[in-house]
This record gives structure tokens, C-alpha cells and sequence, in this order.
């Protein structure tokens, strides 16, 4: 039997999960822990069980700055053990386009995004993540604020309505005079949600002109919200305002299997390290 293990290295939390190499979806053994303030504390702590590949290199956590992430594993593994490293945006992505079921001559596009203290976009073209010059950044694309809206944005690289800025925990907690913690207190039908669901739309909207995905799958914190998945489809369709003749942006049924909650559940990014972990196998053995 060939085993594949994958580590999710959230800003909280970290994740590794063993599957076999036939069935990556299907997780075997897990075990979590906290990120730690300093690298080795948490790399320590996964010496049995974990494989991924690269540096961290610019990071708000400070002491993980310019951590030799993949060299780690590799000391661990040695060279001949395949080893993957990749964002958690564009593994899920990978794990998403692995579903769905096509023909292998006409690959999908598909888009991950992830709105929670930040908001991050993976997509996979041609059944190859997009890296291009450093890594996409469309959690940082401009939108026009939504008539009402007086909250001035809170990127913490300052930007003017950038989609992170208006959309993240943060914005949606200072709109609603509440912590971030306490943002799952706020009712369904409170405005913010309304307005996080403008900024989705119109993030979903520019994606699809920019990338014409076949799905765009929604994850993150914010997500659990589960109205706002209605309320960005319907930004999206009244924004798009009957351009683009594609027949699933014509009815509900349609724009529900184009803009969805990932397959996968919580699980969506430890399956998309594991995922990419049986990439890198095939990848070796081809
Ligand atoms: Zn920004």
C-alpha cells in the first residue's frame, strides 16, 4: 500500500492527515495542533507524519518569516520522497477541479477564494495552479463601494476598497460595532451580511470576466454564513446585468452550482494538501 500525508499550515491551526495514494480524499489518520509563534515548536511536532515544499517567506506571524518550509520535510524525508508546496488557495482549487468529473482534454477552470481575517483567490487553468510572477493577490482587487457604505476599508496594507479591505472578519465586525469574535451573534438579516454579499458578487463578477472560471467554489470563516451564498449569486446576476451568454448564470438552480460551498466541507484544505501530495507522486512517476 502507498501512503500520501498532507499538512494544512493555517495561522491557527495546523493540520496533518495520511491517506492512501488512491484515495486522497479519504483521510486515514489526522492530528491538529496550534501554530505556534515560532516554527520549529509546530514543525516539531509533525515529525511523523507530515510531507509539503518551499519557504514562507512574507507572513504577518514574524518568527515564520522566511521559514524553509520544504527543506524541513526534506531533511526529514530525504530527496527521493516526493514533496509538494503550494497556497491554501491553489491546493483547494486542485482538490475542487479533482471532483469533478471531465474530460481530460478539456480540463476546467476552477477558482478558490477564502474570506476570513484575509481573503485569498486560487485558480487552477488547464489543470495547473497559477503561480505567474509570486502568486495571485485577488483578495486585494479594487471594488467600487456599495452606495451606503461609509467604512473606509481596512487593508493593512492600506489600500482603498480593496475587496480584503471591505469584506475580511475585520471590515464586517467594525461595520457591525461588534469583535470579531462575536461576529456569529449577528443575525441573518443583519445589513453587513448585505453588504459582504455586494463585495463577493462583485469579486466573483471580475474573476469570471478575468478568468472565465467553470466554478467558482467559496470558503473561509465568513462563509459558514451560509445566506450570503444566495446573496453573492444574486450581486453577481444583477451586477453581470444579462452580459455573458452562459446558461447556468441564467437561473438559480444554475448560479448555485457556479458560485457553491466546497465539496470537501471544513475539510477543503487539508484534502487539497493531500490532493497535491498525490500530484507530486504522479508527477515523479510520470
Ligand atoms: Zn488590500
Amino acid at each position: 500500500m502507498n501512503y500520501i500525508a498532507g499538512v494544512e499550515l493555517g495561522g491557527t491551526t495546523c493540520i496533518a492527515a495520511i491517506a492512501e495514494l488512491s484515495q486522497p480524499t479519504k483521510i486515514i489518520e489526522s492530528f491538529e495542533t496550534d501554530t505556534k509563534a515560532k516554527p520549529l515548536e509546530t514543525l516539531s511536532n509533525l515529525r511523523k507524519s507530515s510531507l509539503t515544499y518551499g519557504f514562507i517567506t512574507t507572513t504577518p506571524k514574524e518568527p515564520w518569516r522566511n521559514t524553509d518550509i520544504v527543506g524541513f520535510f526534506k531533511q526529514e524525508f530525504g530527496d527521493t520522497t516526493p514533496i509538494g508546496f503550494e497556497t491554501d488557495v491553489n491546493a483547494p482549487a486542485m482538490a475542487e477541479l479533482a471532483k469533478i468529473e471531465h474530460d481530460p482534454a478539456d480540463t476546467p477552470t476552477v477558482v478558490y477564494i477564502t474570506v476570513g481575517t484575509g481573503v485569498g483567490v486560487g485558480a487552477v487553468v488547464g489543470g495547473k495552479p497559477i503561480h505567474g510572477l509570486l502568486h495571485l493577490e485577488g483578495g486585494h482587487i479594487m471594488v467600487p463601494p456599495i452606495p451606503g457604505d461609509s467604512y473606509p476599508g481596512g487593508c493593512s496594507f492600506n489600500h482603498e476598497y480593496c475587496i480584503e479591505g471591505m469584506v475580511n472578519s475585520k471590515a464586517i465586525a467594525a461595520r457591525a460595532g461588534v469583535s470579531q469574535r462575536e461576529l456569529h451573534t449577528l443575525a441573518d438579516d443583519h445589513e453587513v451580511w448585505e453588504r459582504a454579499a455586494y463585495y463577493l458578487g462583485v469579486l466573483c463578477l471580475n474573476i469570471t470576466y478575468l478568468l472565465s472560471p467553470h466554478v467558482i467554489v467559496l470558503g473561509g470563516g465568513i462563509l459558514k454564513r451560509k445566506i450570503l451564498f444566495g446573496k453573492a449569486r444574486k450581486w453577481f446576476k444583477d451586477l453581470l446585468k444579462g452580459y455573458l451568454d452562459v446558461e447556468k448564470f441564467k437561473s438559480e438552480e444554475g448560479l448555485a452550482s457556479y458560485i457553491r460551498e466546497s465539496v470537501f466541507g471544513d475539510s477543503t484544505g487539508i484534502i487539497g494538501a493531500l490532493e497535491l501530495a498525490r500530484k507530486e507522486v504522479s508527477n515523479k512517476e510520470n
